[in-house]
């Protein structure tokens, strides 16, 4: 069907035009004409499938008729995170060239004064972050109660972000006659309900990523060894190495880790930009709009820029660290291989890693295969001398859990409290052992003075960059007097 069948309106019409796009994607074909019917809409689709385009172009359609009024948004919508917020905003842009329509982003980290003079002035779309806009509400700065339409984008990663009791109260102050536009690429149990509360009897749309996307993607898995100076060794040669390479996205699972990788890399003489969580909105901004307009070759990210983004031209992934999820796997090889461009992901496997690996591998139906030597079988079976985090800890009881998580490996979720006010990412910290795992004594000291008879391992000396080395706590260290 083409898009002048789905009921948008001139001026869309010949926005789609100017964009380039000749077909809608079935996630359009599907939702545009139910949502221009005025019906809600459960969409089950992941990003990627121009599902941005499918309530944005009906949206727009829509918002021609009608104005404004001070503080009192027409539209609300809802995103997990400021990036994926101001995306959504550069695709009003995109296509709201012509509507002369009143955008607003209200998200976390930026001045609230500037947000506030929007508001007052009437919004059309007002594009947020859940904590933010329950901050400017709280304050009696914004009523939700002309509301005549709420999207609410990613939901599933909202679950994971732990915004579900936020997104619970925003739906609960826009007026229950509104329409809502539902998006979530997985339907666990929690979303579920949500849905079942919150929507009137929507349309149910659901739509696949096309398989090419991952047929885009050469995957590798390159073996490393397990200290961080090794790791930082092989993604050097990795990236000095790789054919056809215009520019990359490193993926690390921590935000510390983030910055360390990044002051390495420029000390190294790389042209890098971080990107992760808890610096500052203007600091994400520039990071992402540097990577974007190719001034920055390599973005050192954490998991905030996995999802969702829409990066058109990236040549290579590589993962620092292998994704604790599987499913971040996927996410994060994702942002290369897009708009029908081939890219790379090359994943750094530690010895410690290769259960994560197989996890990987089962998920996406296929072994990723070795660039070079595979690790020998008993390297693989070696094991960190590390404890597990406490979050690892948890989970290896049982299945992933959903629900609230602030992993330092995840993105921090917009907080409500500016930026600057957030508490100290979690450190590592180390589980108390059950009493089954709590060496007996004698082992114990056996263990101890082979640990002294073990030199301590060499810290690379040519950056000095890096707070980790020996994974042993100081007083093992210590020599020990025993008893005759
Ligand atoms: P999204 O899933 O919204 O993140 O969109 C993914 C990408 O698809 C974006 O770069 C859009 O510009 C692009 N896109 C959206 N709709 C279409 C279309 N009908 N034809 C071609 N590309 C599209």
């Amino acid at each position: 069907m083409p898009f002048s069948e789905l009921g948008l309106s001139e001026k869309v019409l010949s926005a789609v035009t100017a964009a380039g796009y000749t077909t809608p994607t079935p996630i359009q074909e599907q939702a545009i004409p139910h949502v221009l019917a005025r019906r809600d809409v459960l969409g089950i689709a992941q990003t990627g499938t121009g599902k941005t385009a499918a309530f944005v172009l009906p949206m727009l359609t829509m918002l021609e008729q009608g104005r404004a009024r001070a503080r009192m948004p027409r539209t609300l919508i809802l995103e997990p995170t400021r990036e994926l917020a101001a995306q959504v905003e550069e695709s009003f842009i995109k296509y709201g060239a012509k509507h002369k329509l009143n955008v607003a982003l209200i998200i976390g980290g930026v001045s609230f004064d500037n947000q506030d003079s929007k508001l007052t002035r009437g919004v059309d779309v007002l594009i947020a972050t859940p904590g933010r806009l329950l901050d400017h509400s709280e304050r009696g700065r914004l009523l939700m109660s002309g509301v005549e339409l709420l999207v609410i984008d990613e939901a599933d990663r909202m679950l994971d972000m732990g915004f579900i009791p936020d997104i619970e109260r925003i739906c609960k102050l826009v007026p229950f006659t509104r329409q809502t536009l539902f998006f979530t690429a997985t339907m666990p149990p929690e979303i579920r309900r949500i849905t079942e509360q919150f929507l009137h009897n929507p349309v149910k749309v659901e739509v696949t990523k096309a398989a090419t996307t991952v047929d885009a993607i050469t995957q590798q898995l390159v073996k490393t060894g397990r200290e961080d100076h090794d790791k930082r060794d092989t993604l050097r040669r990795l990236i000095k190495s790789a054919d056809n390479f215009k520019n990359a996205i490193v993926f690390c699972n921590r935000k510390r880790e983030v910055a360390t990788l990044h002051r390495s890399l420029v000390r190294h003489g790389f042209n890098a930009a971080a990107l992760h969580g808890d610096m500052d909105q203007s600091a994400r901004t520039a990071a992402l709009d540097g990577f974007r307009k190719g001034e920055t070759a390599l973005l050192i990210a954490s998991d905030v820029a996995a999802r969702g983004l829409d990066i058109p031209d990236v040549s290579h992934v590589f993962n620092y660290d292998v994704p604790h999820h599987a499913d971040d796997y996927v996410h994060r090889i994702g942002r290369t291989g897009r708009a029908g461009k081939t890219g790379t992901a090359i994943t750094l496997v530690a010895p410690a890693d290769s259960k994560s690996v197989a996890i990987i591998e089962k998920l996406i139906g296929q072994p990723i295969p070795w660039a070079g030597e595979p690790p020998r079988a008993e390297e693989s079976a070696e094991r960190e001398p590390r404890q597990p985090r406490r979050d690892e800890h948890r989970r290896s009881n049982g299945p992933r859990q959903r629900g609230p998580r602030r992993d330092e490996h995840r993105p921090a979720p917009e907080a409500r409290q500016p930026a600057e006010a957030r508490p100290e990412p979690i450190r590592e910290q180390r589980p108390e052992p059950t009493r089954e795992q709590k060496p007996a004594p004698v082992a114990r000291i056996a263990e101890v003075r082979q640990q002294r008879q073990t030199p301590p391992r060499p810290r690379e000396t040519h950056t000095g960059d890096d707070d980790a080395g020996s994974h042993l706590p100081a007083f093992l260290l210590r020599p020990v007097r025993l008893k005759a």
